[in-house]
């Protein structure tokens, strides 16, 4: 039986057409749809009913007004967060430069422009010296040879894409030889096995977890095989006693025995970092010189770039992927493309290390750090009214998207601790204003690396946080 109570709270609950009319006589100039306030008014007052059914008494109620006018309130709200963008802007000063869930690289000033280039109409596929229809691999095709080296090019979503695409066309119906030490989950959701699987190919595993000989390659060859795969293991390092096959002695095999062979560089950088102290990564240059026959990398990794997969090999095998079905799918944007090419115009011309954030950001020197972090947390001290705690101490920064493992870079943090009120709550608020400010939580205190962030927007985060 419903308790009285419950009963009388139900049976207060406001009919739709009455609140949606109220509102609109209160808003006479609201552009909004009748159908759409009348599915807000049944969210809003479904959410009612519900928390009316699960109060324990009626003393839970006695907060929850259900009047017309009460709910018409609600509504303006509900409707007011339609109007906040979802996808905003947001200061990193988490210190992690390929933050995955904070868009990985930012776009270099050249980007950007060329996006905003792009955006209307443009010759995305027309050839303008004639007129006629062109490819839209053609915009960083040649620029993707001449900093790589390889025959020919083509770009897809991104590097999950651009593995799929290349599984489905040199290894539908086959196996694909791989190590089981390269059998790799990036990000939670790209994993070897199944990419291979939705692409048609079988996996075939060969070697440990810790040791894979070229000999256990040999061995699996049989009829059945259709490419040789070896996947850089980005995100991990297996250490201690292991051994793998040189991406050289498998392109031998692949010679000897007539199959193709293909890596995933993942990260794929084309400039040397190890002088900044990051740990040595194979070169795509490198790569293409030992002589696979497809390399796939992502656009937003190391790179610096849009999200893109980036494809580089034999002409025979790129041709035959740009003639895949799929690629009708997985094909980028004008507005991807754009940027990609911006991009890789500054490693041929322009001075990647300055003109790439990321690169720039990779690249800073910890006395550079040191001195950033001292003068914002000096300047926070002097006007932060005394509410917060300020500090700074020596900490690392990381490479992040899943580059890059062992590498930490020296820094200094800024550290922050507000002297009163709900330290969440505060975090809380930093991150969904305007901008968002989004640093790193430790117990307590708030830690902010200036790595991550554009000397332009120190003001900004000043400004945050006073
Ligand atoms: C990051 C990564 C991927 C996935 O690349 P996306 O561009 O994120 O799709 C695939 N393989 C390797 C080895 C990677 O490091």
């Amino acid at each position: 039986m419903v308790e009285n109570w419950r009963e009388a709270s139900l049976r207060s609950l406001p009919a739709v057409d009455v609140t949606v009319n109220l509102y609109k006589r209160a808003y006479p100039e609201s552009r909004y749809p009748h159908a759409l306030l009348v599915q807000a008014v049944q969210e809003i007052v479904d959410l009612l009913r519900r928390q009316i059914l699960a109060a324990g008494s009626s003393e839970e109620l006695l907060g929850l007004s259900v009047t017309p006018e009460e709910v018409a309130l609600r509504l303006g709200s509900w409707l007011g967060q339609l109007e906040v963008p979802s996808l905003r802007r947001v200061i990193n000063a988490t210190g992690t430069v390929l933050h995955t869930n904070l868009g990985r690289a930012p776009l270099a000033a050249a980007a950007e422009a060329a996006m905003k280039a792009a955006a209307g109409y443009c010759n995305l596929e027309m050839d303008l010296s004639d007129g006629l229809r062109g490819s839209r691999h053609q915009h960083v095709e040649k620029l993707l040879i001449s900093l790589s080296g390889a025959e020919a090019a083509c770009v897809v979503n991104n590097n999950a894409a651009a593995v799929l695409l290349c599984l489905n066309t040199l290894a539908a119906g086959k196996k694909v030889i791989v190590s089981r030490g390269e059998l790799v989950e990036i990000g939670g959701s790209f994993r070897i096995p199944e990419v291979m699987s939705s692409g048609g190919a079988g996996l075939k595993e060969v070697g440990t977890t810790n040791k894979t000989h070229l000999s256990d390659y040999r061995a699996a060859i049989d009829a059945e095989t259709g490419l040789l795969l070896k996947v850089h293991t980005s995100n991990y390092r297996v250490v201690g006693f292991t051994s793998s096959v040189d991406v050289e002695a498998i392109v031998s095999l692949g010679l000897e025995f007539g199959l193709p062979v293909m890596e995933d560089l993942g990260s794929g950088l084309f400039l040397d970092l190890s002088a900044f102290g990051l740990e040595p990564e194979p070169l795509v240059k490198e790569r293409i010189a030992a002589g696979v026959d497809l390399l796939t990398l992502s656009g937003d990794k190391l790179l610096g770039g849009p999200q893109a997969g980036i494809i580089l090999g034999k002409r025979v095998f790129i041709e035959r992927l740009k003639k895949n079905q799929l690629m009708r799918a997985l094909r980028p944007d004008k507005v991807t493309l754009a940027a990609l090419e911006a991009t890789l115009r500054i490693y041929l011309a322009g001075q990647p290390l300055r003109e790439i954030p990321a690169l720039a950001m990779l690249s800073m020197s910890a006395e550079v750090l040191r001195q950033r972090a001292e003068n914002l947390a000096e300047r926070l001290r002097r006007h932060g009214q005394n509410m917060l705690i300020v500090n700074t101490c020596e900490d690392f920064s990381f490479v992040g998207g899943g580059a890059m493992p062992l590498t930490k870079l020296p820094t200094t943090l800024v550290v922050l601790r507000p002297r009163c009120g709900s330290f969440s709550d505060w975090v809380q608020k930093l991150r969904s204003g305007q901008p968002s400010l989004v640093g790193r939580v430790q117990g307590d205190r708030l830690l902010l690396d200036l790595r991550t962030v554009a000397e332009a927007e120190e003001e900004e985060v000043f400004r945050c946080l006073t």
